[in-house]
C-alpha cells in the first residue's frame, strides 16, 4: 500500500524481529500523516530519498528493540530516518531549517527520530541531540550539540 508518492506502507512497517507489525487502522492513518506531511515534502526540500529504519512499532517489537514504553513509534507518529552522505546531525539541522510541521526531531547519530503531534495538537518543532549510556539514549539536549 502507498502511502505518499515515495513511501510505502510496507517500508514504514517493516522489523527484523520476526514479530507481528501490524499496524491498526488509526496508526495507519497516523503514518499516512506523518509521510504527507513531514517525510515526503523534507525529501522534495533535500532531494535525496530518504531511508527508514524503524516506523510503527507494535508492543511486541517496541518492547524487542527496547523502545521506550511511550514511544510515539506505538502509534504510528514516528520514524527514524537517514539520508544517505549526510550525518544525522547535518540531516537534522536540515529539518530544523524546513519549517515543516513535525513536533520533535532528534540526532540519534545514527539516525534522526522524528514525529508529529498527535492529531488534533500543535507540533512543536522542538530539535534535540540524544546522549547515549551504554548503548541507549539516556539524557536529551536541545539543539545541536
Ligand atoms: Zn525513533
Amino acid at each position: 500500500m502507498q502511502l505518499s508518492e515515495h513511501f510505502t506502507l510496507a517500508e514504514l512497517t517493516k522489523t527484523n524481529t520476526g514479530l507481528d507489525n501490524e499496524p491498526n487502522n488509526e496508526a495507519v492513518m497516523n503514518l499516512k500523516r506523518l509521510v504527507t506531511t513531514v517525510l515526503e515534502p523534507l525529501r522534495l526540500h533535500i532531494g535525496k530519498p530518504i531511508i527508514v529504519n524503524s516506523g510503527y512499532r507494535s508492543q511486541a517489537v517496541n518492547a524487542k528493540v527496547g523502545g521506550s514504553r511511550t514511544s510515539s513509534h506505538l502509534n504510528g507518529l514516528a520514524a527514524d530516518i537517514r539520508i544517505e552522505g549526510m550525518t544525522a546531525a547535518e540531516l537534522a539541522v536540515a529539518i530544523a531549517h524546513t519549517g515543516l510541521p513535525y513536533d520533535k526531531a532528534i540526532n540519534e547519530h545514527g539516525w534522526v527520530h522524528i514525529q508529529v503531534a498527535p492529531l488534533g495538537m500543535k507540533p512543536r518543532s522542538e530539535l534535540y541531540t540524544a546522549v547515549f549510556t551504554e548503548g541507549k539514549p539516556t539524557i536529551y539536549l536541545k539543539g545541536i550539540v
